[in-house]
């Protein structure tokens, strides 16, 4: 093999092993990779997640600190926060959701353009919490498909990384989302 990086950065194509062999190979993988185009796409989604901030009690708090310089929501590509559905690819319920308030939620989900996730954080928004009442959606897995639950009354800021981190994996994986998939308003809003 001749020469490979040249003093101003490019490469030379001058190559003197034959093509497909180790060396031929060891030596382009200096400039290039091969991978698919659904690769690609997966790998950009899951750096570049828009979430909005659906806060509605103390989960809302705790979600701000996620987003802080101490935890830095950024290092996930995930720190660009938009208020407005048509600009959010992930839907973050953080606090209890009653009765009244559940078609504004659903009215938003729907608004949100595919591809879209959603985390719900904290057992307030995953099961109505201790609020055993008649006014309190009893988890918003009743009126939208939830991809991933972060347990604890608040859940920490670590256990909201990791769900981030555990839906940047599913959606690296392209892991089967059969609750989305089958998925039906309960009603019109
Ligand atoms: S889960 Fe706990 S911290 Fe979160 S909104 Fe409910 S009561 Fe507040």
């Amino acid at each position: 093999m001749s020469e490979t990086n040249q003093p101003n950065g490019s490469f030379s194509s001058a190559n003197s092993s034959p093509v497909g062999s180790q060396a031929h190979n060891d030596w382009s993988r200096q400039f290039a990779f091969t991978t698919k185009l659904e690769e690609v796409v997966r790998w950009g989604r899951r750096n570049s997640l828009w979430p909005l901030a659906y806060g509605t009690a103390c989960c809302g708090i705790e979600l701000m600190s996620v987003m802080g310089p101490k935890y830095d929501l950024a290092r996930f590509g995930a720190e660009v926060v938009r208020f407005s559905p048509r600009q959010s690819d992930l839907l973050i319920v953080a606090g209890t959701i009653t009765e009244k308030m559940a078609p504004i939620l659903l009215r938003i989900y729907r608004q949100m353009l595919e591809p879209k996730y959603v985390i719900s954080m904290g057992v307030c928004a995953s099961s109505g919490g201790f609020y055993r009442a008649y006014h309190v959606l009893q988890g918003i897995d009743r009126i939208i498909p939830v991809d991933v639950f972060i347990p604890g009354c608040p859940p920490t800021p670590e256990a909201v990384l990791d769900g981030v981190m555990l839906l940047q994996k599913m959606i690296k994986d392209g892991h089967p989302r059969p609750w989305k998939k089958n998925w039906r308003p309960p009603y019109e809003c």
